[in-house]
């Protein structure tokens, strides 16, 4: 049944894909300075890297995880007795809660920021942007995982569920499309949109440190870090507005992204504080 699960969870990821390059070659939001093969080839190329390293080291121990702790009954869920739909609905809702605060803390900690900026220093944003992760940061995020997948007791279906729901939303909330204000703004109240999401990779600091929700958009409104750029006006972000300025000019270099967490900068940086 895993095995199935596991090939939905890949189906779903290779047709949001497609779906969201499609859409983005045809109706683009933005005008692109830069090839999109370029941008296509090196966000594949670290994709395929991290797969390999994921797959290899951390997905079939974290699967083997999930099922063993189902299978001893752990977590919050099992306490109280939540199963079928209910589970998996609310499993969603948590495990989502649980990465809101992780993608927060992202942002907070230097230690953690010098992983996730890997995915920040992209100077535009497209659905291969979803794929533009360190493997630092994966690695990171899969121990905190599993840290919550014992806290919380998910079952292994609503795991599954949960990871192809992040992963479309990923490509979603990352590709260059974009809707028109009156389904924008009822859409947004609840799901991150590309123009929230958008929002959390401008270069200025107010909105980049916002908008730290995956799936659900309302954790920050309800936990106060929601601030987004105004796109209603018409007001069009200009071609500078996207990703971290200390890092134009290396956002296609491997060595740069694979070296910047462990650049003695980042180590300089922290010593200060
Ligand atoms: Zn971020």
């Amino acid at each position: 049944m895993d095995l199935d699960l596991d090939a939905g969870r890949l189906l779903v990821f290779l047709g949001g894909f497609f779906a969201f390059f499609s859409l983005e070659t045809f109706l683009p939001n933005r005008k692109s300075l830069q090839k999109r093969l370029q941008r296509l080839r090196f966000h594949l190329l670290l994709a395929l890297f991290n797969t390999v390293l994921v797959r290899v080291f951390l997905y079939v121990p974290f699967l083997l995880w999930v099922v063993y702790v189902e299978q001893q009954g752990w977590g919050i869920s099992r306490w109280l007795g939540l199963s079928g739909w209910l589970e998996i609905i609310i499993s969603l809702m948590v495990l989502d809660a649980f990465d809101y605060f992780w993608h927060r803390a992202n942002h907070s900690y230097s230690f953690l920021w010098r992983f996730h900026k890997a995915h920040h220093s992209d100077t535009e944003m497209d659905v291969s942007t979803a794929l533009r992760f360190h493997p630092g940061e994966l690695i990171l995020s899969s121990v905190a995982k599993a840290t919550w997948v014992v806290v919380w007791g998910p079952s292994a279906i609503a795991w599954f569920v949960f990871e192809a729901l992040v992963s479309l939303c990923a490509q979603f909330h990352h590709s260059n499309i974009d809707f028109p204000d009156t389904l924008e703004k009822p859409l947004a109240m609840i799901l991150v949109t590309p123009r929230f999401h958008t929002s959390h990779h401008i270069v200025e600091r107010r909105y980049g440190h916002a908008n730290f929700s995956t799936i659900f958009s309302f954790w920050d409104v309800l936990f106060g870090s929601y601030c987004q750029f105004d796109f209603t006006t018409g007001a069009r972000l200009n071609s500078n507005a996207i990703g971290l300025p200390e890092q134009r000019e290396l956002a296609f270099s491997l060595r740069a992204w694979f070296t910047e967490p462990f650049n003695r900068r980042n180590l300089q940086i922290e010593d200060d504080e």
